[in-house]
């Protein structure tokens, strides 16, 4: 693989600051980038407003910096990226690929299965008359098998229609779905590394289909192992995952390199010996990572 133009990012979704599980993602995307002399990009995924927590984008940003994390360009946020996101769906509904969904939570849930990453939407409304919004618009999922080579996970496959369904990509408040929004952003942003959690593996299949729907380039795929709390979750600003401390950043980032699990990690005195350190750790291009699993696949194929 090529050396020469590697553009990887980050991605948080500032609905609280930042806790251990978004570091480890933070983390392995910056090593990876830095391993390939690539470019490191940031994003606030804010375009859920009504989830984004005031203060948390800057306390995010704060933090990252004293973590010694230095990043390329402009922070992109998606708050302000809406043009970009109606142009795309527009290109989506001339090819017939989007219709208008208005079931209820109730009616979703007793019409669906089970599927990769929550319910299957049955597409009930699908051949039902055209409507106006507010309605959810959703993306008619092809019935295919999508697959591709994860750096870390090996083989990904599933059949999207039937794993996954036809899924949201505007919701009936307005606000654009996180798929269609990483896609267009990836593309604005030439990104052609994504290193995230595992916790998004069953969302990689929807957004290389929306990828070759619009006609973008697909990415390579590393998909870190997810940090889980005791009870087995994966931690998250939801399940109130406590924030790092960003006046204490060597406790963190040591742990959050031990849990890659990429070698062996040796106390550090300063930044510059963590960063050297873990430079020297990171597999780097084209070395095998090991196997880890992600914490929870069912109809996912993965070799
Ligand atoms: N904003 C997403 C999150 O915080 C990550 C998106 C991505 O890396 O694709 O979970």
């Amino acid at each position: 693989p090529t050396e020469r133009g590697y553009r990887g990012r980050f991605a948080p979704s500032p609905t609280g600051p930042l806790h251990f599980g978004s570091l480890v993602a933070a983390l392995g995307s910056y090593l990876d980038a830095r391993s390939h002399e690539g470019e490191w990009l940031l994003r606030m995924e804010d375009v859920d407003t009504p989830r984004v927590m005031a203060g948390a984008a800057d306390a995010i940003l704060r933090a990252l910096e004293a973590y010694g994390f230095e990043w390329d360009g402009e922070v992109m946020y998606q708050s302000r990226r809406g043009e970009a996101y109606q142009a795309a769906l527009e290109r989506l509904q001339a090819q017939g690929l989007v219709y208008a969904c208005r079931c209820s939570r109730k009616q979703l849930a007793e019409t669906a299965k089970r599927g990769i990453d929550g319910l299957v939407y049955s597409g009930a409304c699908r051949d039902r008359p055209p409507f106006s919004e507010p309605a959810a618009l959703r993306l008619i999922a092809p019935a295919r098998r999508i697959a591709f080579n994860d750096a870390w996970q090996g083989r990904v496959a599933c059949n999207l229609q039937a794993e996954s369904g036809d899924f949201v990509l505007k919701r009936a408040d307005g606000v654009y779905a996180y798929q269609l929004a990483v896609v267009v952003d990836d593309a604005e942003q030439a990104i052609t590394d994504i290193v995230r959690g595992a916790d998004l593996l069953t969302s990689t299949p929807r957004q290389i289909a929306l990828q070759e729907y619009l006609g973008l380039s697909t990415p390579r795929y590393l998909h870190l192992p997810v940090v889980l709390d005791a009870a087995g979750d994966k931690l998250s600003k939801q399940t109130l995952a406590a924030p790092i401390d960003a006046r204490r950043p060597l406790p963190a980032l040591l742990a959050a390199l031990g849990f890659l699990g990429i070698g062996e990690v040796r106390p550090v005195g300063n930044l510059d010996e963590f960063w050297a350190q873990a430079r020297e750790l990171w597999p780097g291009a084209g070395l095998p990572l090991r196997g880890r699993r992600p914490f929870h696949q069912t109809a996912l194929e993965i070799a």
